[in-house]
């Protein structure tokens, strides 16, 4: 058996794990680079040869756990993606999304190197267009939780919920002859990414229980040397916020992610209006095409929903009186002239792009109004500026004057912090013979590691890093 670490190895992004058994070759999730230092990996190539690939086992819809699927479609892959149909849902939307910026991002600079005269040494095209994206779309095949399903000769699959996004997964690859030579079957387990119990809409994650010998293990280390601070204080938070804001007559502007994050707040206003802690005449609007378009694609997946989110849903329908969502622009238009009190809720969740800077420049000069960040803002972006108090903040080209309240939402997070993900990898009745951390920072990996190995003494620990083999 081989294992090549083909993304997410020593880093967080770009997820890619091969294995390769007597006849059958597969990959773990096909997720694009996102740091900025590692962003020539989306360029060589995923594998030597993609042709040969028999499939690719999807954990979840995240672009970096999917966003490099049409390039290794465009490749020459030709096998089956396989996912739960929640997550292929997620996947195309977001896709397609990542095509049409790729695309965008291509005109652009040839338009610029035009404009300056200039010859670049290679021409400029996009990572891979829409064309590419619906050829993948052609390859899915889903595939249900908690169910082994056969892929293929001596591989079998199980799928069990990862509780990280709507249909995010762990996987266990089972293998018997003639992947394999040996009597006994041979599983492989991928915790993927692992999320957090007691959050809105996704259930909690659930643990390997059964008493199987795992001879690897790749485990996530996102918040492997961080505890995250806790999940029941986030709607204190948020009533606070927001009734201090309608009470000044102001409005809150929230950045949101278009997948899990605004469907994850329209959760949580619903549950705040049906409960009576703010008032159930709030105008609140989504607008973002694309996160319109994930909570379309939500709701035909109640099946997989919590129970407080099914209970919470079927309550809101007759208690929520002034919820909008919007996709076009001429819907968008009319919240500049929108008077009074309001909660808008737009993408991107950074504020690098998007509608949402659109209300920033229409309403941080105003010192009634509220900009509330839900989450982690990378370095570089107009968020981290904003949220560091920069003032006046540049956006589109001008300068802003920063009047509104900045506040941070404290306790949102998709990922299990460290505590989180030991006591994951504890629940697993016998230690895995080897364990791979993977999807981290330096620091996050190797702190994750040593805490394992005091767990797990007797298992063989390794820290991977990008395009290391190893034989098993
Ligand atoms: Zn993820
Ligand atoms: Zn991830």
């Amino acid at each position: 058996m081989e294992f090549q670490f083909c993304g997410a190895a020593g880093s967080v992004t770009g997820s890619k794990h091969y294995v390769a058994c007597n006849e059958f070759q597969f990959l773990v999730d096909c997720g694009l680079v996102q740091e900025r230092k590692n962003l020539f990996q989306n360029w060589e190539p995923v594998l030597e040869n993609p042709s040969q690939l028999d499939a690719v086992f999807l954990t979840h819809a995240h672009l970096d756990h999917c966003g490099l699927l049409p390039k290794l479609v465009a490749d020459g892959f030709q096998g089956k993606i396989y996912g739960t149909s929640a997550t292929l849902e997620l996947a195309k939307l977001v896709l397609f999304d990542s095509a049409h910026i790729q695309e965008e991002d291509a005109a652009f600079k040839k338009k610029r190197h035009a404009k300056e005269g200039r010859v670049p040494p290679r021409p400029v095209r996009p990572l891979y267009t829409q064309a590419d994206v619906e050829k993948t779309v052609q390859l899915f095949c889903s595939v249900p939780y908690s169910e082994t399903t056969k892929v293929a000769p001596g591989v079998e699959v199980v799928y069990r919920d990862a509780g990280h996004i709507l249909g995010s997964a762990f996987i266990e690859v089972i293998l018997t002859k003639p992947q394999v030579d040996q009597d006994e079957p041979r599983r492989i387990l991928f915790s993927g990414d692992l999320g957090r119990a007691n959050r809105p809409i996704v259930c909690d994650p659930e643990f390997y229980t059964e008493p199987n010998v795992i001879s690897n293990l790749f485990i996530e280390s996102t918040y492997g040397d961080r505890e995250s601070e806790p999940i029941e204080t986030v709607n204190d938070q948020l009533i606070e916020v927001v009734n201090r804001t309608l009470d000044r007559g102001g409005k809150v502007i929230m950045p949101v992610f278009a997948v899990e994050r605004a469907q994850e707040m329209l959760v949580r206003f619903a549950k705040l209006i049906v409960e009576g802690k703010i008032p159930a005449d709030t105008p609140i609007f989504l607008d973002s095409p694309m996160a319109v378009e994930a909570t379309l694609i939500f709701n035909r997946h109640r099946e997989i929903f919590n129970e407080e989110t099914i209970e919470i849903s079927r309550e809101a329908k007759d208690t929520i009186k002034n919820l909008h969502l919007f996709k076009t622009q001429q819907e968008s238009r009319t919240l500049n002239e929108m008077e009074g009190p309001a909660v808008i809720m737009s993408s991107a969740g950074m504020c690098n792009a998007g509608r949402i800077k659109h209300h920033l420049v229409n309403h941080i000069g105003d010192p009634r109004n509220t900009v509330a960040f839900l989450g982690y803002q990378a370095e570089g972006t107009l968020g981290k500026l904003i949220l560091n108090g920069v003032n006046p903040v540049r956006i589109h080209g001008q300068p802003r004057q920063v009047n509104a309240e900045i506040v941070m939402i404290r306790g949102i997070s998709g990922h299990a912090d460290q505590s989180e993900l030991l006591e994951w990898y504890s629940a697993i009745p016998i230690h895995p013979k080897t364990t791979f951390v993977v999807h981290g920072e330096q620091r996050a990996i190797q702190t994750l590691a040593e805490k394992i190995k005091e767990i797990a003494p007797e298992t063989y620990v390794l820290t991977p890093e990008y395009k290391e083999i190893y034989k098993d």
